[in-house]
């Protein structure tokens, strides 16, 4: 094989699978649904790689990962040296080897995608993160091996998502002092309160979390910024600040009966669940428990809502999308899990109306048929209305997961920072930094609601940025 060092007993195309819950039995509880590979089957998925020259699957990561190296290490047993070359780039690799959109990403430029198997990236970028927190290899490569002289300048980082977080490590890196101001009581953006616990077990992220703290960041919880200080005092008190506040405002779909008791986003409904754990009955967190379930949607917060709401009791639950399966936009591993834990899916399916009784209370979800039509401006096919087709869905409870924006807090109380029409930030693409002087941003909060590994990237862009404007401020 001319290009490529490994494997050599020909190419290997079978992708190892990995062990799961049984759905009857995961249904019923909380607990992380894909269990991880074993050192065999890693080995086993390692050695299908084909090291090549051109590794093509680098540049499908937003954060550039040296794939080939990491996994080169994995296969010669060099778990630690598998991490290190992870952790060059990406601070949270046991987040991002469970939640990315490996398919669209890095896996989806694997030369051996081409032959209906790509190496399964993802996967055994969590075995590595997983395998090195339980064998405790934690914070080797965190420190730099030479102590870095503080610079004597502080950076204030307002949000303690993906974003917040890999800006963080970038700037300590480089002798900077970091604080983090997080408006809720733990730190963590959606990797806390957004993502489930069965996908995305909290110890995981926690765990990662305090490898930030122990290379020296200051998280500040339950400090809205906004409210608690204004982002124009904050700047007084640090040499630059990175505004990386996420997306949290749901949208609805402004129909009639959206104000029946009984219809909720998919965002109140999961920080219930998650962050004040409504799951779990010592708790008290109140949270509804209906039978029927509508989710509207057909992403990521769609498939978590649903999932969580079949874990919480619901007997049906259905996703109700416009479009049909191909253009789903959910990781595709989820949409498998949901298929298989039961959930409906109605395709090609728009509400109308939310239909309630006298008390005023959610009864059932008015919809009309729908068909695939030309393309829009991004290229997905539109959808169109079939004419007489409305039906309904009983509901008792109807969750929107259509999408969000970013939260006005900083726009309404920082009215001299620009914004988009969408109330996205603006930033100079570059640089990530805002129109005010020292204030940069990145994340979900400028892009709109994305992935985790893209809000990463735009930390490592800010942090740049950043570092470059401390060099030049006096
Ligand atoms: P966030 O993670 O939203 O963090 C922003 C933080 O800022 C929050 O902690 C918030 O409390 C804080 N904050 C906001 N305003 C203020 C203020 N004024 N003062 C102080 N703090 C403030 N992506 C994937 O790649 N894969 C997935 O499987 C996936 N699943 C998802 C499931 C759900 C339910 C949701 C909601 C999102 C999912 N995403 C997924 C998207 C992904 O989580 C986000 O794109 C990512 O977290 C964005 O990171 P961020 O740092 O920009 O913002
Ligand atoms: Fe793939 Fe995400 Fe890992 Fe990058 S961080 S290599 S996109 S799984």
């Amino acid at each position: 094989m001319s290009e490529t060092a490994r494997p050599k007993g020909g190419v290997d195309l079978q992708r190892r699978d990995m062990p799961t819950q049984d759905a009857a039995a995961r249904v019923h509880n909380f607990e992380e649904v894909a269990l991880g590979y074993t050192v065999e089957l890693a080995m086993a998925e390692a050695r299908r790689c084909l090291d090549c020259k051109r590794p093509n699957c680098v540049t499908g990561c937003p954060v550039s990962v040296n794939i080939p190296g990491f996994i080169r290490e994995l296969a010669a047993g060099n778990l630690e040296g598998a991490r290190a070359a992870i952790r060059e780039t990406n601070l949270l690799p046991a987040v991002c080897g469970r939640v990315c959109p490996q398919e669209h990403q890095c896996e989806a430029l694997c030369n051996l995608n081409k032959r209906g198997a790509s190496v399964a990236i993802g996967r055994l970028e969590r075995f590595v993160a997983d395998w090195c927190a339980l064998h405790e290899v934690v914070g080797a490569q965190t420190a730099p091996a030479e102590p870095v002289a503080a610079s004597g300048k502080s950076v204030g980082i307002v949000g303690s998502g993906p974003a917040g977080l890999a800006c963080a490590s970038d700037l300590l890196k480089q002798g900077h002092a970091v604080t983090i101001y997080e408006a809720l009581d733990e730190p963590g953006g959606v990797l806390i309160y957004g993502i489930p616990e069965f996908r995305l077990p909290k110890d995981i992220v926690r765990r990662e979390i305090g490898e930030i703290r122990r290379m020296g960041a200051q998280i500040i919880c339950d400090f809205l910024v906004g409210r608690t200080a204004t982002l124009a005092e904050l700047r007084e008190e640090h040499d630059a600040l990175f505004i990386a506040t996420g997306a949290g405002l749901p949208w609805f779909l402004d129909i009639p009966g959206e104000d029946l008791v009984g219809v909720m986003s998919a965002n109140e409904y999961l920080t219930r669940v998650n962050l004040l754990r409504a799951y779990d009955k010592r708790a008290n967190t109140p949270v509804p428990k209906p039978r029927r379930v509508a989710v509207i949607g057909a992403g990521n917060v769609a498939m978590d809502a649903a999932r969580t709401a079949k874990r919480l009791g619901a007997r049906e639950v259905s996703i109700v999308y416009r479009r049909s399966r191909a253009e789903a936009p959910a990781r595709h591993e989820e949409l498998e899990h949901a298929e298989e834990e039961g959930i409906r899916f109605q395709f090609l399916t728009q509400p109308v109306e939310y239909l309630g009784n006298d008390e005023g209370r959610l009864t059932a979800l008015r919809c009309r048929r729908m068909e695939l039509g030309e393309p829009d401006e991004r290229g997905r096919p539109r959808p169109v209305e079939v004419a007489d087709s409305e039906f309904d869905i009983p509901v008792d409870l109807a969750i929107l997961a259509i999408g969000q924006s970013p939260n006005p807090m900083i726009k309404d109380t920082t009215p001299e920072i620009e914004v988009s029409r969408r109330g996205t930030l603006v930033v100079e693409p570059e640089t990530l930094a805002t129109n005010l002087p020292g204030v940069f941003a990145g994340g979900d909060a400028v892009t709109g609601q994305a992935t985790v590994i893209l809000a990463m990237g735009a930390g490592r862009t800010a942090a740049a940025g950043i570092a470059a404007w401390l060099s030049q401020a006096t």
